[in-house]
């Protein structure tokens, strides 16, 4: 079998065995003469698929009781709408830190709804690190504060969370959730679209404190109604059954690795081998993200021309390397390297970048 060097953001690698175990199950899911897909959200098999993938979140990322994780759908997209409409409320104002490009969006929607305050910014500087948030002083009617962990396009990502204290911390970690241990008790809100490090698109994950389902207004539509989520336990409505279902073979791959503890060691290994090609380049290749803040999960990088980008990105794509061309909004280069990606690919692309290097610089 041919397999690529994925190098995608998202839609992204996933991890070869769980493809290899939904292709075997695929035409007769446990010997009920059916595909997963063809039977219905309300059967015993889907209703364990649905608890059983909910619990190896909550296994996986240590998540105390009093939260709940919800299937939603949407994408992260529509949670940057959901947030606001329902945590926000009159007379209080959404507080964001405006790390880039996603950032910006989840800034946009946010205002759509009510008051926004940006407290921190790292703009001035072309969104090349994550503020310092030591001293981030939040106003005393703020709803939220809300962060975006890993920036995907800038590549940068929070070394540590901020301490807001009673304010609910809200967090958009489409990609890097499952990537690294952290204390989820800090947070009252996680949301994170599933196709970097979880699973296929088409499910979005959201982990949500308890007592904030109190305070949420009854008057949005339904289906933007986290309360009502929570209640029927994802299933109010035909939920993305294939990819719960992938979703949960692939956490099942990430506890059969050693859970995140396990999973984050390698993923810096695997960073490391590129941030260090970068950096021994001699200023061939320019890392886009201050060190304190670069991203473990999309390492970006410029070089001295776009027409050298492009003869890297030639040579790349002859190679067999897939998915290194920088977000069409900022340019330059960008490697994905997500759970999924082989150590070897990311050995395989330090040693042509190294090559690459040595014949053109
Ligand atoms: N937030 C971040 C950090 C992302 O990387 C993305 C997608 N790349 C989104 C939000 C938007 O996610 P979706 O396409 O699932 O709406």
């Amino acid at each position: 079998m041919k397999r690529a060097y994925n190098f995608n953001a998202g839609p992204a690698a996933l991890p070869l065995e769980a493809l290899l175990e939904a292709r075997e199950e695929l035409t007769d899911y446990r010997g009920i003469g059916m595909s997963v897909l063809e039977i219905s959200h309300r059967s015993k098999e889907f209703e364990a698929i649905n608890d059983e993938t909910q619990a190896l979140i909550k296994e996986l990322l240590s998540i105390p009781d009093g939260y709940k994780v919800l299937f939603l759908q949407g994408g992260a997209s529509l949670q940057f709408a959901m947030v606001p409409m329902n945590l926000l409320g009159d007379g209080r104002t959404a507080v964001y830190v405006d790390t880039g490009s996603w950032a910006q969006k989840a800034i946009k929607e946010a205002k759509l709804f009510g008051d926004v305050t940006v407290a921190a910014s790292s703009k001035e500087t072309n969104y090349d690190r994550i503020p310092d948030l030591a001293n981030l002083s939040l106003p005393s009617n703020a709803a939220y504060v809300h962060i975006t962990s890993n920036e995907t396009i800038g590549g940068i990502q929070y070394p540590a969370f901020p301490d807001t204290g009673d304010v609910p911390l809200v967090a958009d970690m489409s990609s890097d959730i499952m990537s690294r241990p952290f204390d989820v008790s800090k947070f009252g809100l996680i949301y994170a679209g599933a196709q970097k490090n979880l699973g296929p698109s088409g499910v979005t994950v959201v982990i949500l404190r308890e007592d904030l389902l109190e305070r949420m207004p009854k008057n949005i539509p339904t289906m933007l109604r986290y309360d009502i989520h929570a209640e029927n336990n994802s299933l109010y409505n035909t939920p993305p059954v294939f990819s719960v279902y992938l979703m949960g073979l692939v956490l099942k791959r990430v506890k059969a690795m050693g859970g995140l503890a396990a999973v984050e060691e390698v993923n810096r290994a695997k960073a490391a081998l590129l941030y260090d090609a970068i950096g021994q380049s001699g200023g061939f290749y320019r890392g886009v993200a201050e060190p304190g803040s670069r991203s473990v999960m999309n390492v970006t990088w410029r070089m001295a021309s776009e027409e050298l980008e492009k003869a890297f990105l030639k040579e790349a794509g002859a190679n067999g390397f897939v998915g290194l061309k920088g977000h069409r909004s900022v340019g330059g280069l960008r490697a994905s390297i997500y759970n999924a990606v082989p150590r070897e690919a990311v050995q395989a692309l330090a040693d042509f970048m190294n090559d690459f290097a040595r014949r053109n610089g």
